[in-house]
């Protein structure tokens, strides 16, 4: 809520720092210049650009950090490239005047205060690790249009409210680590899971100049932020296709996984007849079948899936007994994920009768609760959107994202620029230049609204 903040000085202009150095001039993009007293700074803050050249420029050159001859990076987490594009991120976020550390669980910081001490931080960023042979925007286009905005800030001279705290979190595509480790206790047996680099978390943690022994330190509690914001590529074709500039990210979708195990009997595939056989590959077609209908056979975004499939002993001679089958439900919807396994589980007692096979579902471990963005911070994409003159419309999320972790200690909002052709984890993901430009003037406005109407409740 908005109480006369139009009036109160949110963003402290200094006139002194207004002289436009030449990469600013070069970019494009700013200025507020006309600023002469505090009445105007409401204006000059609507004014307000980032520096499209320069974070256009950085993008590029982070990719040279682990490039591959496919044009895109392998810049997975611990890697030599990884710790390298680190120190090349850290040199951006003192050049725009952060004060940058290294958390013990090896996420980065780079903080700049605010003219309210009793409010608390909002927090923006992303990751700069890539998948291997991935590509050029996962994650760096958040990181680097987060260190935009805080260098454009700084070249206003504009101080807000709450202080700012850029983040960039380690090893996001291993499995959101960074934030997991600052938003939930790691237990022992997480820290000994091996990344792509080779090391396991807990040396990967150390590698990167963290303490995995003292990871309790960093974990962060609800009401310790005031919110979170993160600027991501789509990594789908919905924006590319309906050529829409900016996504309101509604939520980042649940996952559910289950391990089927279906029994039946194995026997000899030349004498057995075919009545009476207890065949468990045939029962799990007819479940994998069922799967796709019963998720189809409501409205809603739900996405169902069988993605791994293995039939014991797994010989053709031989009618197969055993068979174990993975099915994954994702959607916004808690409740509609409970609801569409608890059909599929019904569906599959029913078939098991039809050939007197028995179905097994263990939970798996990976799943995770929809992470629903705040419908305050929404409004202020939205409205940045509208000021710049950029289409933009809600959407979810198919992917996950450190904004999940986020949204465990305060409100979360994802801002998302298209993918040309819905392309990303490829050397082959792109986003135009404009659209890394049009998505971080976006995150700059979402910010300025949101600390000048304070945190949502
Ligand atoms: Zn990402």
């Amino acid at each position: 809520m908005r109480r006369g903040s139009k009036d109160a000085i949110l963003v402290v202009m200094n006139r002194r720092r207004f002289v436009q150095s030449a990469s600013l001039a070069a970019g494009a993009a700013v200025t507020a210049g006309a600023v002469q007293a505090a009445s105007g700074a409401a204006q000059s803050r609507a004014s307000l650009r980032v520096n499209g050249t320069r974070v256009n420029t950085h993008i590029k050159e982070l990719a040279a950090f682990g490039k591959n001859p496919q044009g895109g990076v392998s810049r997975v987490a611990y890697s030599e490239a990884d710790r390298q594009g680190r120190e090349y991120t850290m040199g951006l976020m003192r050049a725009a005047q952060l004060t940058v550390s290294v958390d013990v669980a090896g996420n980065i910081w780079g903080r700049r205060p605010g003219s309210d001490a009793a409010l608390k931080p909002i927090v923006f960023g992303s990751h700069i690790d890539s998948v291997p042979e991935g590509g050029n925007y996962d994650g760096d286009v958040g990181v680097l249009g987060s260190i935009e905005v805080a260098q454009s800030l700084a070249e206003a001279g504009a101080t807000t409210r709450h202080s700012l705290e850029v983040v960039v979190w380690q090893n996001e595509e291993g499995g959101l680590w960074g934030s997991h480790a600052v938003t939930g206790p790691v237990t022992a047996q997480e820290l000994a899971q091996m990344a792509w680099s080779g090391k396991s978390i807990r040396d990967g943690i150390a590698f990167l100049g963290g303490d995995p022994s003292k990871l309790d330190s960093v974990r962060r509690r609800q009401g310790d932020i005031a919110g979170y914001l993160e600027l991501h590529i789509e990594q789908g074709g919905t924006l590319d296709r309906e050529k829409v500039a900016i996504g309101i990210v509604e939520g980042i979708v649940g996952i559910a996984r289950w391990r089927v195990t279906v029994g039946g009997f194995a026997n000899h595939a030349g004498t057995t007849e075919m009545a009476g056989r207890r065949d468990a590959l045939l029962a799990s077609a007819r479940l994998i079948e069922a799967v796709n209908r019963i998720v189809t056979s409501r409205p809603g975004r739900q996405v169902g899936t069988v993605g791994r499939i293995q039939a014991f002993p797994g010989a053709a001679n031989v009618i197969p007994g055993r068979v174990e089958f993975s099915i994954e439900i994702r959607d916004l919807d808690a409740s509609n994920i409970d609801l569409l396994g608890t059909q599929i589980r019904e569906e599959a007692t029913r078939i098991g009768k039809l050939n007197d096979t028995t179905f097994s579902f263990i939970v798996d471990s990976a799943p995770h609760k929809p992470a629903l963005s705040h419908p305050a911070l929404r409004a202020h994409i939205a409205a940045a959107a509208r000021q710049l003159g950029l289409t933009a419309k809600v959407m979810p999320s198919g992917a996950g994202h450190d904004a999940q972790n986020a949204a465990l200690i305060g409100p979360m909002a994802m801002i998302f620029v298209p993918s040309v052709g819905g392309i990303s984890h490829s050397p082959r993901e792109f986003t135009t230049p404009e659209d890394v430009v049009s998505g971080t003037n976006v995150l700059l406005h979402t910010l300025l609204a949101f600390d000048a109407a304070g945190a949502p409740r």
